[in-house]
C-alpha cells in the first residue's frame, strides 16, 4: 500500500515554503500590493516563455477570455464555436460577453475536431475557441485554415497548454488572444487564483491592459469602461521565480508520461494519450494525463482501496450535457469518451515509485503479470 493522492495542494507550500515567505516579505516590506515591477518582470517573462509579442497577467485564466471577448466586442447572437471536451469556463466567457456558445465534438485525441468545426458555421459564427486540453495543442493547421476561410476570429483556451506547441509554435501564440491559467493545480500555478493573457497584437494588448484596470492608461486617465481584473503583485513576484523552474517541470512530466506509457503500453482495455515525441509537429506538456479505460468505475475503485486518487474530468460531464446550461444536442464522440475517461496522478511531487505503484495496481485489475515491476 502506497497512498499517492491525485494531487496534493498542501505539497505547494511544504516544497516552496522559502520561496513563497521571501515573495511574501519583499511584497509586504515594500508594500507593493498591486501593479508593481514584479507584475512588469512576471509580464515579461511569460512572454519570453512562450514566444509571444505580448502577455499581461489577469485575475484569473476565465476573465482572460472574457477580457478577449470584450476587446473583440462580441454581441448578441455572435456564435463562437467550442469543444464540449473543456472547462465550462470556455463556454461561459463567450456567454458572459454575451455571444452564443456553440458546442462541437472532439476527435480521437480528445480534442476540438476540425470537421465538427466546419460543420457548425453558420453565418452568425464569429470564432473559434479551440481548448489545448491536458497540454496538446490543437490541430491548429486545419483550424487557422478553416478560420481564414470563414473570416472568423480565433481566441485559444490555452489554460492548461502553458509550454506546448505546434510546428514549434507555442500554445496560446496562433489565435488574436488567448489565455493561460496559474490555478494551483496547473503546470505553472500560484497560490490561490491567477491568470495570463497572450496576444500578437499591440493594439489588442493596449486595449486589454487597460479593460484589466477599469479602462485606465499607464498614466492613470480612464480610456474607456473597463474592470477590475489584475494579477496580484505577490503572486507575480512567486511566479518569478517558479518560471525559472518551468522546463525542468515539463520535461518531468513528459518523463512521467513515458513512463505510463511502457508500463502500461501494452494493456488493451486502455486508451493511453500519445507518449510524448521527440520529433513530430507536437510537443506536449502533459497537464493531465487522461486515459480511457474498460470497466472504468471498477478500476477508480480497485485504485482507490490501494490508496491512489485519480479524477474524473469536469465532473464527468461535457459541457453540452449540463443541464443548467440550456444546450440540446447530442455530440456521440464526446458522449462516448466520457463514458470511459479517467485521469491517472500527473504532477511533480510525484516519484518514479509512486508511478510503478499505480501501474502495478492497474496491471493487477486487468490481470496483465506485475512482474518486470519488481
Ligand atoms: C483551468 C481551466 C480554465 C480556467 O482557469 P481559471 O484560471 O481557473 O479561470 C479554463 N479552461 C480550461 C481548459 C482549464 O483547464
Amino acid at each position: 500500500m502506497r497512498n499517492v493522492p491525485f494531487f496534493d495542494y498542501s505539497k505547494i507550500y511544504m516544497q516552496d515554503r522559502v520561496l513563497i515567505m521571501e515573495a511574501l516579505e519583499k511584497i509586504g516590506t515594500s508594500g507593493a500590493y498591486i501593479m508593481q515591477k514584479e507584475l512588469v518582470e512576471f509580464e515579461a517573462k511569460l512572454a519570453t516563455f512562450v514566444n509571444s509579442e505580448f502577455a499581461l497577467g489577469v485575475a484569473n485564466a476565465t476573465d482572460g477570455l472574457e477580457l478577449a471577448y470584450l476587446a473583440l466586442g462580441i454581441g448578441k447572437g455572435d456564435e463562437v464555436i467550442f469543444s464540449s471536451h473543456t472547462m465550462t469556463a470556455t463556454a461561459s466567457a463567450i456567454y458572459m460577453s454575451g455571444g452564443v456558445p456553440v458546442p462541437v465534438d472532439i476527435g480521437d485525441d480528445g480534442l476540438i475536431s476540425p470537421e465538427s468545426i466546419e460543420l457548425a458555421i453558420t453565418p452568425k459564427t464569429v470564432g473559434i475557441s479551440p481548448t489545448h486540453l491536458n497540454g496538446r495543442v490543437c490541430d491548429m493547421d486545419s483550424i487557422i485554415k478553416i478560420a481564414e476561410k470563414h473570416g472568423l476570429f480565433i481566441v485559444e483556451d490555452a489554460a492548461q497548454a502553458i509550454g506546448a506547441k505546434f510546428k514549434g509554435r507555442s500554445a496560446g501564440t496562433f489565435g488574436v488572444a488567448s489565455c493561460i491559467s496559474f490555478y494551483p493545480a496547473k503546470i505553472l500555478g500560484c497560490l490561490g487564483d491567477g491568470g495570463g493573457l497572450l496576444t500578437q497584437s499591440e493594439s489588442f494588448y493596449q486595449v486589454i491592459r487597460e479593460l484589466r484596470d477599469h479602462g485606465k492608461n499607464q498614466n492613470g486617465h480612464v480610456m474607456r469602461w473597463g474592470r477590475n481584473s489584475r494579477l496580484d503583485n505577490f503572486q507575480a513576484a512567486y511566479m518569478n521565480q517558479k518560471i525559472l523552474q518551468l522546463h525542468e517541470n515539463i520535461d518531468r512530466r513528459r518523463e512521467i508520461a513515458s513512463t505510463y506509457q511502457r508500463l502500461l503500453g501494452h494493456v488493451e482495455e486502455l486508451h493511453l494519450p500519445s507518449p510524448p515525441a521527440e520529433v513530430g509537429d507536437r510537443f506536449d506538456v502533459f497537464q493531465n494525463y487522461e486515459i480511457q479505460a474498460q470497466n472504468r468505475e471498477e478500476l477508480r475503485m480497485h485504485l482507490t482501496r490501494r490508496g491512489i486518487g485519480t479524477h474524473i474530468q469536469w465532473g464527468g460531464i461535457p459541457v453540452h450535457k449540463m443541464q443548467n446550461l440550456g444546450f440540446d444536442l447530442i455530440l456521440p464522440k464526446v458522449e462516448d469518451f466520457f463514458q470511459n475517461c479517467l485521469m491517472l496522478p500527473m504532477n511533480c511531487f510525484l516519484d518514479n515509485k509512486d508511478i510503478f505503484w499505480i501501474a502495478k495496481c492497474i496491471l493487477e485489475f486487468y490481470g496483465y503479470s506485475t512482474k518486470s515491476l519488481t
